[in-house]
């Protein structure tokens, strides 16, 4: 398995540079998405908001600084790596196959703290599900009420107030997916690993409990009527341009910004947008930095 790793590991990286985070919606049916490479990360991240997800919203600078994430990135990546599960040799891609590589995965340890990090290096626990969640109301590409159309209450809030501010410019935005629970990244991951082997899975498919989405403060967006949905094409529009200078103000961040590639594990995402909450969101905006760089953990890359 190690070997295995290690190879995976290095296709994983170079695939990851492509698929990015398209998982959303493509990754039910054809691409790939966030792929995951085990490794240890920081848990300490986000330490202590564990409850307070609704006050975020208002107080979010407040807490971030004190909670989990002190304004100095800090929190390091020296923590025992605990593997939620046992790693059981999964032979069957019918089980669960994110916890074959536990080992070397740290699982964040207060996956309700509003800027908790999630990449491949950091997994959330086992069946994590967000107390919070709601749907926000704002336009998105289709019209049901569906598991992605959700998000965490404080990050539902700030996407309402920064689409309303957007159309106010003329920007018209529109939601493409946001929340995806565990089962359905789960049952999307052993679906590929049936199909194509778990190794193979691994390299554009997310691993369960490594995907953003499945915190509930992500959210892939569009432009005006549904243009360039989680599409590089998005980067060319306005409403991107738009999100670039803005999203901040409102607590979220380019999560896979140009550049960063090795630091992220993900090519450039202009579309896709993570709540982390207005104060750790302009200290990163503000320093043209990560969210893996504003907790001082080690790049997705690095390493194996
Ligand atoms: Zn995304």
């Amino acid at each position: 398995m190690k070997t295995k790793f290690v190879s995976g590991a290095a296709i994983a990286l170079s695939l990851a540079l492509f698929a990015g985070c398209s998982n959303n919606d493509k990754t039910a049916n054809e691409k790939p998405s966030h792929k995951t490479e085990k490794h240890e990360a920081d848990k300490k991240n986000s330490e202590t908001q564990k409850n307070k997800t609704d006050e975020n919203k208002k107080n979010d600078d407040t807490k971030k600084s004190n909670g989990n994430v002190s304004q100095d990135p800090e929190p390091k990546k020296d923590q025992e790596k605990k593997k939620n599960e046992p790693s059981e040799p999964s032979a069957d891609e019918n089980k669960k196959p994110a916890q074959k590589n536990d080992d070397s995965v740290s699982v964040a340890a207060h996956p309700e703290s509003i800027p908790v990090l999630v990449n491949k290096r950091s997994k959330l626990p086992e069946n994590y599900k967000p107390s919070d969640l709601v749907y926000p109301d704002v336009a998105f590409i289709f019209s049901e009420k569906i598991e992605k159309r959700m998000m965490r209450k404080a990050a539902a809030d700030a996407l309402e107030d920064m689409f309303a501010a957007a159309k106010k410019e003329g920007i018209n935005l529109t939601g493409v997916s946001a929340y995806r629970s565990h089962e359905t990244q789960t049952a999307l991951f052993n679906n590929y690993a049936k199909r194509d082997g778990y190794e193979k899975a691994r390299m554009y498919s997310a691993l369960p409990g490594t995907s953003e989405h499945e915190t509930g403060l992500a959210i892939d967006v569009a432009g005006d009527g549904g243009k360039c949905p989680a599409q590089d094409c998005f980067g060319d529009t306005q409403e991107s341009k738009w999100l670039a200078e803005h999203v901040s103000d409102f607590g979220f961040i380019i999560r896979y910004p140009e550049g960063k590639e090795s630091i992220t594990g993900y090519k450039y995402e202009p579309w896709h947008i993570r709540y982390v909450g207005k104060s750790v969101a302009h200290k990163i905006v503000g320093k043209g930095e990560t969210l893996e760089e504003y907790f001082n953990a080690v790049p997705v890359s690095n390493g194996k």
